[in-house]
């Protein structure tokens, strides 16, 4: 078939893919935080396989482990049986968890999305206390499942399906840019958890006790908002309070991105349930669920499914914990993320369409707005059409970039945690030229 490859893919897949729209690429080889096009062209990854790839595209290290595994003659397919490998990668995981949480915590691997980590979560929850209604936050992400879907805020993908989950209380996140209460700074997360116990406290709220609430520590597709930690030790006594199991959904921001092992580490909170994937794999399919041992209330068999003892993910995500922890990796994530941050509030001092900068460690975002547009709340209203040019142009450039948030405004860097201040150098340069070409 002579069609070029790229054409061929795109009249065959189906019309609900994602990526390959707005990053037509066709890519051939990766290294480090670079990857290369089939016409030799080489690009800066900050997008790494959406913040999956915590040590880069092809780390000698993974590498290392998957063919060491291979090589070792292991069953790569056993179900959820046990294995050395299995148990290493346990091990590994338990020691770097809080210990206080670690000590009668259970794990049950899932099959492999995050979005199943998410499911199990749900079920879990929904089993240990014998309620059914989830509390839920405006922005989040949790998956693409009916499920998953029915916790997320973005109404786009689930309108047109019909009936999800019921028992879903959305309720607001904190937002320092866009408080949905209008208050900024502590007033802002003061008013956040006082709605938040009025509900679960005022007979007349309506809102029937729940079987769980979840959140995302730091906010990912929702356009990149950490969570405040007094708003998450708030929350942590709040679900305590009301013998509500608190889930954080740390797929995205896990396992360093922030800067942190666990992004909940920096509040000092523990939670109940913690669901982990993406990097947890070191780049391969994987996902857990982490809990508190009381919750184990399952029926043997309640969360099956076949992918669940994937080897070659195991021993990738074992090695990539382990490197994380040997080389201080999350001490790297600081200083690279602040330098990255600047960066952006460089771009945000001079170009009036940059109206805000935010995240923690390597998961930023940079919010485009139309300056001349200001919403009822006086903020300039989201520009997600200068945001998909700003992308074009950083794509042009030789940089991969995503975009989330509200009208998808919010360009966000989620490159590999092992890129160096040069490399950040790098991006900043690229994305200084690509800012001045869409001005104007
Ligand atoms: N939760 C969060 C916080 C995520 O960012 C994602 C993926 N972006 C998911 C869940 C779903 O993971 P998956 O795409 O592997 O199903």
């Amino acid at each position: 078939d002579s069609t070029p490859l790229l054409q061929r893919q795109t009249q065959r897949e189906s019309n609900a893919r994602s990526y390959p729209r707005r990053i037509p690429l066709e890519l051939k080889r990766a290294q480090g935080v670079y990857v290369e096009d089939s016409r030799g062209q080489v690009y800066i990854d900050c997008l790494a396989g959406a913040g999956t790839l915590a040590l880069g595209h092809n780390h000698p290290v993974v590498v290392e482990a998957i063919q060491r595994t291979l090589a070792s003659g292991i069953p790569l397919h056993t179900l959820d049986l046990s294995t050395p490998v299995k148990d290493a990668f346990v091990q590994t995981l338990f020691d770097l968890l809080p210990s206080e949480f670690a000590k009668d915590a259970r794990i049950q691997f899932c099959g492999p999305t995050g979005a199943d980590a998410v499911e199990a979560a749900l079920k879990l929850s929904r089993t240990a206390t014998g309620r059914h209604s989830v509390l839920a936050f405006h922005g989040a992400y949790h998956g693409m499942t009916l499920g998953t879907l029915s916790i997320s805020g973005n109404l786009g993908p689930k309108s047109a399906l019909g009936g999800l989950l019921s028992g879903v209380q959305f309720l607001p996140y904190p937002h320092e840019y866009r408080c949905p209460f209008g208050l900024s700074g502590e007033q802002s997360i003061d008013a956040n958890l006082h709605y938040i116990r009025h509900l679960l406290s005022d007979p007349e709220s309506g809102v029937t006790q729940p079987a769980a609430m979840i959140l995302e520590t730091v906010q990912g597709e929702g356009g990149v908002i950490p969570a405040p930690d007094r708003w998450l030790q708030g929350l942590r006594a709040i679900t305590g309070e009301h013998g509500i199991p608190l889930i954080l959904d740390e797929i995205q921001c896990g396992i360093g991105r922030t800067g942190d092992l666990f992004a909940f580490e920096r509040s000092s909170i523990t939670p109940d349930v913690i669901t982990l994937s993406k990097a947890i794999g070191g780049g391969l399919p994987l996902s857990v669920v982490v809990y508190r041992g009381e919750l184990d209330q399952w029926q043997p068999g309640a969360h099956a499914g076949t992918f669940r003892g994937n080897q070659l993910a195991m021993a990738a995500g074992d090695v990539t914990l382990r490197f994380i922890q040997r080389e201080g990796i999350t001490e790297h994530v600081r200083g690279v993320g602040a330098r990255l941050q600047g960066v952006l509030q460089g771009l945000q001092a001079e170009f009036d369409w940059v109206g805000d900068v935010r995240g923690r460690g390597l998961m930023l975002g940079m919010e485009i707005v139309d300056p001349s547009r200001n919403d009822a709340a006086g903020r300039p209203v989201a520009d997600g059409e200068r945001a998909r040019k700003l992308q074009r142009a950083c794509l042009e450039r030789g940089l991969i970039v995503e975009l989330g948030g509200r009208h998808g405004a919010t360009v966000r860097f989620l490159p590999p945690l092992i890129i160096s201040e040069a490399e950040i150098e790098h991006v900043g340069q690229i994305l200084y030229q690509a800012a001045q070409s869409v001005q104007g």
